[in-house]
């Protein structure tokens, strides 16, 4: 089996001034890394560029939170790719559920942004996930598949290369509820296939999928020890330098 490295990303959402988002990637640069695996954070657009140049000589990388499918225009608020990168992200978050539910991110959108990340270089972290009564419908994969479907459409495998995706359950998500690892590695282990069916065994073992949904320091090591488990997207805990630090270094 290919052997793959680790990444823990942190997502700090609409959190975090300045300041603070300085003072944390500066406690994270001190955290170590005993796994090396590769670690991102993901702050507000305010913060790309202090967290940037703050990460310059460390391990740690960063993400923006989403971007626009345009590279310019008329899209008041929005941050386009190119922005994104001048403000030091190397890779974006694409596809959230609070994205999709809260500002109604369709599959259609997000395949376009996927194409402009793409398109900007920027490496994307695709994020899939059910909510509580799908789940309960037994139509967990029936949504997954839907998800990864239409909004990886039109993307041939080659171009697909490196993609991440983040499985998280929307029932998990900031309600300290975690899916046991036992229903993540079913998931993950669902995705996998699904990704060795729709393009090749080769790039199914390659690529990163990574658990998020109220992961902590308390529960990390048991998720991460499950085979088809490659790394954690973590929310409300990556705004905790110690917290955050002791889930890098996950055992
Ligand atoms: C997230 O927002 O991606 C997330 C997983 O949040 P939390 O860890 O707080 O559940």
């Amino acid at each position: 089996m290919t052997q793959r490295t680790p990444i823990i990303a942190g997502n700090w959402k609409m959190h975090n001034t300045i300041t603070e988002a300085a003072a944390l990637v500066t406690a994270l640069t001190k955290a170590g890394n005993k796994n090396h695996a590769e670690i991102i954070v993901a702050p507000s657009y305010t913060s790309l560029h202090i967290v940037t140049r703050l990460t310059k000589d460390s391990e740690i990388q960063v993400a923006a939170q989403d971007v626009h499918w345009e590279d310019k225009g008329a899209f008041t608020s929005a941050v386009s790719p190119i922005q994104a990168k001048d403000a030091g992200a190397t890779l974006t978050l694409i596809g959230h559920s609070e994205r999709r539910s809260v500002f109604g991110d369709t599959d259609e959108i997000l395949n376009k942004k996927v194409a402009a990340a793409m398109r900007h270089g920027l490496k994307v972290i695709f994020c899939v996930g059910e909510t509580l009564q799908e789940r309960e419908a037994g139509k967990t994969m029936q949504v997954i598949e839907g998800q990864l479907k239409n909004g990886l459409a039109n993307f041939t495998e080659e171009q697909l290369n490196g993609i991440i995706i983040a499985y998280e359950p929307v029932w998990a998500i900031g309600t300290g509820k975690t899916a046991t690892p036992e229903q993540a590695q079913e998931v993950h282990a669902a995705i996998r296939a699904y990704l060795a069916k729709t393009y090749s065994d080769k790039f199914a073992q390659a690529t990163r999928i990574l658990y998020g949904g109220s992961v902590k320091d308390t529960n990390v090591d048991e998720i991460m020890a499950k085979p088809d488990v490659d790394g954690a997207l973590v929310g409300g805990q990556s705004l905790i330098a110690e917290k955050f630090a002791r889930i890098i270094n996950f055992n």
